[in-house]
Formats: structure tokens, C-alpha cells, sequence
């Protein structure tokens, strides 16, 4: 499985980092997802594509659920 959030309709409330801060982060009050090895994905939207770690799966479900902004997309 795979995430990326589309950033034109992140309001920035950051509950994202809050449940899953090993995936999800804020910079400047915009989330961005990071990859397996920290690394943000600043270039934001689908390309910025990053595999869910096994692990991490059910706390990135839970945030993509509760995301005010609907923004956080899983793809198998
Ligand atoms: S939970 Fe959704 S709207 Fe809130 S900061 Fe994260 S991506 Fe943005």
C-alpha cells in the first residue's frame, strides 16, 4: 500500500502527524508525507508517492479516516 496527500486541500490541522508521525509531518502548516527512510516528500501530491511501512499501516488508515481536509489517499 502506498500514500500521498494532496496538499490544495490539506487544511493543516496536523492530525495526521499526531497519529502517524513516522509518515506524516507539517511543514510551514502543509502535511507531507515522508518515505520508509524519514526523508520528507516536499514536492507534495501523487507524485510524491511513498510506500506504508507493515507496521504503520493501521495508524496511516486512521489518519487517512479522521483527515478533516479528505486529503490523505492509500493505493494498493
Ligand atoms: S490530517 Fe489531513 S488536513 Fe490535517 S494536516 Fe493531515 S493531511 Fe492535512
Amino acid at each position: 500500500m502506498d500514500v500521498w496527500i494532496d496538499q490544495d486541500l490539506c487544511t493543516g490541522d496536523g492530525l495526521c502527524e499526531e497519529t502517524a508521525p513516522a509518515v506524516f509531518m507539517l511543514r510551514d502548516g502543509i502535511a507531507y508525507v515522508k518515505a520508509p527512510n524519514g526523508a520528507p516528500q516536499f514536492a507534495g501530491g501523487s507524485t510524491s508517492m511513498v510506500p506504508i511501512p507493515d507496521q504503520l499501516l493501521d495508524s496511516v488508515l486512521d489518519a487517512a479516516e479522521n483527515c478533516p481536509g479528505e486529503c490523505i489517499f492509500i493505493e494498493a
